[in-house]
């Protein structure tokens, strides 16, 4: 999508990766990110080049699971390619505050995260290559991988692609994407100074965005299906006592009015099924995740939700084909459990590798 040009608009974003294939555990589950202009336009083939080529590992995926397998894997003399994204570092890219990552007492914004691990991945000898993966053929070894169209080869892999936002599925919702509709309050609040919008969602991803929001919005409403929230009682008692936040329970939305930008909800009451409108200038989703797995789906083995399956805690049904991250994990889907699966993909694939004779065995690997 591009920015919008209309004056009107009440925001500019792009959309980066839409993924236009039909979710398996959403009702359009398009994983697809709002990133601010900014950010997309270090993206392309940015990194080190994408030249293609061979190596003892290929890391798909850079956030904290890829990067942090990247460090590992670069320390233990692998020379690892990581290939990025178009939008490179997860989902901490579009995260405010991160309060929760150890090491960072006063808190660190999440894009100066995930440049830190970055930065530390290539200090020992990763390459980082800024495109998104189209296809992968595990069939045989060394393994293959596209980008860009552009071929690289791999004595072993790790999949850490992490995972995309679900939005509602809701036509107008499509449509005014980028005039008011955001899956993204970090990118986006900006934009909304003095405005009304609203959140839908009851988790920690919506608890956390409406928050934020009221940094910049003068009134923030939490629109949840429930009458109660699922995240944290510390973010939610952090939402609750702020005189910004109010919150509708047991309400759905049904449609996002507006012709050039969103100007209004159409609601329903979950219990009684009674209508109504509000007016609002922006709708945020948080409404959770869609694993990033469609281009894997034909050779490793997805779960019901379209999670990527492991077992003994890295392993896929490929040897030498190594699973990270949010890509699998439903559960924990913190930073620092994804960073932790990145540094046991990359010491299984560096086992693994010592295995088939192709890394030297003992290397001068300091875990
Ligand atoms: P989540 O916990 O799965 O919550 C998704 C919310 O969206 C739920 O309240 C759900 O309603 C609602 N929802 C789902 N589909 C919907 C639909 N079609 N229409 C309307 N509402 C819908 O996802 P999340 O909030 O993104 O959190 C994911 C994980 O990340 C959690 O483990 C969370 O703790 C973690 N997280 C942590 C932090 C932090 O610690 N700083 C920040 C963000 C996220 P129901 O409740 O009715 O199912």
């Amino acid at each position: 999508m591009t920015a919008p040009t209309d004056d009107a608009s009440p925001f500019q974003m792009i959309e980066i990766a839409d993924d236009a294939d039909a979710p398996e555990n959403g009702p359009d589950a398009a994983g697809s990110s709002a990133v601010p202009l900014r950010e997309a336009s270090q993206g392309g083939a940015g990194g080190a080049g994408a030249d293609g080529g061979h190596a003892k590992v290929v890391i798909i995926g850079s956030g904290p699971a890829g990067l942090t397998a990247a460090i590992y894997a670069a320390r233990a003399n692998l020379a690892p390619i990581v290939l990025a994204g178009y939008v490179p570092g997860g989902q901490l890219m579009i995260t405010s505050d991160v309060e929760n990552y150890p090491g960072f007492p006063d808190g660190v914004q999440g894009p100066e995260l995930m440049d830190l691990f970055r930065k530390q991945a290539e200090r020992f000898g990763t390459r980082v290559v800024d495109v998104d993966v189209e296809r992968v053929d595990f069939s045989e070894r060394p393994f293959h991988v596209w980008a860009s169209d552009t071929e690289y080869t791999a004595d072993s892999v790790i999949v850490a692609t992490g995972a995309s936002a679900l939005w509602l599925g809701l036509e107008n919702e499509t449509r005014l994407r980028g005039r008011g509709v955001s899956a993204c309050a970090t990118c986006d609040g900006f934009f909304f100074r003095g405005k009304k919008v609203a959140v839908v969602g009851g988790g920690d991803t919506a608890l956390e965005e409406a928050t934020f929001l009221t940094r910049f919005a003068t009134e923030v409403r939490m629109l949840h299906r429930r009458d109660q929230f699922r995240g944290s009682k510390i973010m939610q008692d952090r939402a609750l006592e702020n005189p910004k936040i109010s919150v509708s329970w047991n309400t759905e939305v049904i449609d996002v009015l507006g012709e050039q930008v969103v100007n209004g909800l159409r609601l329903r009451d979950t219990i009684t099924g009674e209508e109504s409108e509000e007016g609002v200038d922006g709708l945020f989703l948080a409404i959770g995740y869609k694993p990033n797995t469609d281009i894997f789906r034909e050779q490793l083995e997805v779960d019901e939700r379209g999670y990527l399956v492991v077992t003994d805690e890295t392993h896929s049904r490929i040897e030498g084909v190594f699973v990270a991250g949010d890509v699998h994990d439903h559960r924990y889907r913190q930073a620092v459990t994804a960073a932790a699966d990145g540094c046991k993909a990359a010491i299984d694939a560096e086992r693994w590798l010592e295995s088939q004779g192709i890394a030297e065995a003992a290397t001068a690997t300091a875990w």
